[in-house]
């Protein structure tokens, strides 16, 4: 399996050549050449486990070998405290909630970055190479990447997140993290302006040059596939010949996983795209205006984003892999903060995602509603989800996924429903830990010579 680039078509690397990198140089995101298709059959009865074996497998044969992967797959899930590793709750009739907080910092990023965790180790122990980790997180990317790489030797780790713009709960579980090769950097900004320091440093030369820079962000390849895996997944718990799935939405690499699982065979009738007050993907995918506006601070903010990253990826898809095309369309929107998307790009999304915007009020009254109506307490960007999921009335399986456990979010659980949520006890211990970080300016020189005083 090789892969190209979204800004070029013509592009072949090999896995290992791109699993390193985030981006490619010409500023792109690598895709497989062709997608692989799964036999749901051959999947029937398998594990978790075993069924992420048969996803992943094909993507990267060329590199790693067949008993390898069981090895480092088994590694990544062994830490889940759930048997399945991602339950299905049956919570009404053809309504499903697949829940993916089971890891050990309790929100979806840990079943991708657990598996990138011991990939990356089982690699650089062949080869005796360091590499530095840099990315930028809207709050539950960090921990997971933080939580994956502590400790490792051979691995220096900076994740930039928007300085308090994330839960304290988000927080405290990456700055009480003890493991010298970790460090925080507070940023005074978004989570874009985190997200644009890190893409501006991985097309630094200087930086490139001095260190082997690696890329942890949903825009790394390996974590969309891994990803794909409950997807297939949660089908195969059901008995159902279609499913429809909604995803609460922010850098579109959730999503794009779920895209990817149709892509590979998975029977998916609908694909609901949710956004939060930060609404960029519906108005993109409804109107073909992609247009920035300022972010706001909702009650999610793991979805507080105006620039999907992903999102280049459908874009691509749906331009019939043009990479001229993508090339003009991401120069000028990187120009201006915004463009018309083509309109046969429009009609083709539109073609594969219905879309929706909920607000803050509405996460609020579905956490209520569903913690009254079934015993339910969600967290507030799964309760986008159910808002949605709520309103559905057809006669198929419907899954909605849980992104994240109530406890992370105490300030809109209790906005909510007027107490606090059940903390587990792994989370209870961050309160008495010193936190570590440091405040920096939003400003990409800055945070480079940091860097680079550090490694
Ligand atoms: C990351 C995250 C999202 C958004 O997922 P994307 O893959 O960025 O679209 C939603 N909810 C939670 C809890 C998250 O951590």
């Amino acid at each position: 399996m090789h892969y190209l680039s979204t800004r070029n078509n013509q592009l072949k690397e090999s896995f290992l050549n791109i699993l390193f990198r985030g981006l490619s140089k010409d500023g792109g995101l690598f895709l497989p050449l062709e997608w692989p298709t799964i036999s749901l059959k051959n999947l029937q009865g398998k594990s978790y486990q075993e069924v992420a074996h048969s996803i992943i497998y094909p993507y990267i044969q060329d590199d790693i070998s067949y008993s390898d992967l069981q090895i480092i797959i088994n590694k990544s899930y062994e830490n889940f405290d759930h048997k399945k590793i991602a339950p299905l709750v049956n919570i009404d009739q053809n309504k499903y909630i697949l829940e993916l907080f089971y890891g050990p910092t309790f929100a979806f990023k840990d079943y991708a970055l657990q598996f990138l965790g011991s990939l990356f180790s089982y690699l650089l122990n062949q080869s005796k190479k360091k590499i530095t980790v840099l990315g930028a997180t809207s709050g539950d990317t960090g921990s997971a990447a933080i939580n994956a790489f502590k400790g490792k030797n051979d691995i220096e780790v900076f994740i930039l997140h928007p300085h308090n713009n994330v839960s304290e709960v988000q927080r405290r579980q990456m700055t009480t993290v003890e493991e010298n090769n970790i460090h925080n950097f507070a940023i005074e900004g978004t989570f874009d302006d985190c997200q644009n320091i890190v893409k501006e440093l991985f097309v630094d030369e200087e930086i490139q040059s001095k260190t082997s820079l690696t890329a942890i962000n949903s825009i790394n390849w390996i974590r969309i596939i891994a990803q794909t895996v409950y997807y297939f997944w949660s089908y195969l718990q059901l008995n159902e010949e279609k499913v429809n799935f909604i995803v609460p939405s922010g850098n579109f690499g959730n999503i794009f996983s779920a895209r990817v699982a149709k892509y590979m065979g998975l029977p998916i009738n609908e694909l609901h795209i949710v956004t939060n007050e930060n609404d960029i993907l519906h108005r993109s995918i409804n109107t073909g205006e992609m247009k920035i506006l300022k972010v706001k601070q909702t009650y999610s903010p793991s979805m507080d984003i105006q620039i999907s990253s992903n999102f280049e990826r459908q874009l691509f898809e749906s331009s019939k892999r043009n990479s001229n095309n993508l090339n003009e369309l991401m120069l000028s929107f990187s120009n201006d903060k915004k463009i018309t998307i083509p309109e046969n790009i429009v009609k083709d999304m539109q073609s594969i995602y219905k879309t929706h915007a909920v607000t803050d009020s509405e996460v609020l009254q579905t956490i209520k509603e569903f913690y009254n109506k079934y015993n339910y307490l969600s967290d507030p960007h799964t309760a986008t989800g159910l808002n949605v999921l709520n309103k559905i009335n057809n006669n198929i399986a419907n899954i909605s996924l849980a992104c994240a456990h109530p406890a992370k979010f105490k300030n809109a659980i209790f906005d909510a429903i007027n107490q606090e949520p059940p903390i587990p006890k792994e989370l209870k211990n961050i309160f008495d830990k010193e936190e570590k970080m440091i405040i920096l300016e939003n400003n990409k020189r800055l945070v480079k010579s940091k860097i680079l005083n550090l490694i």
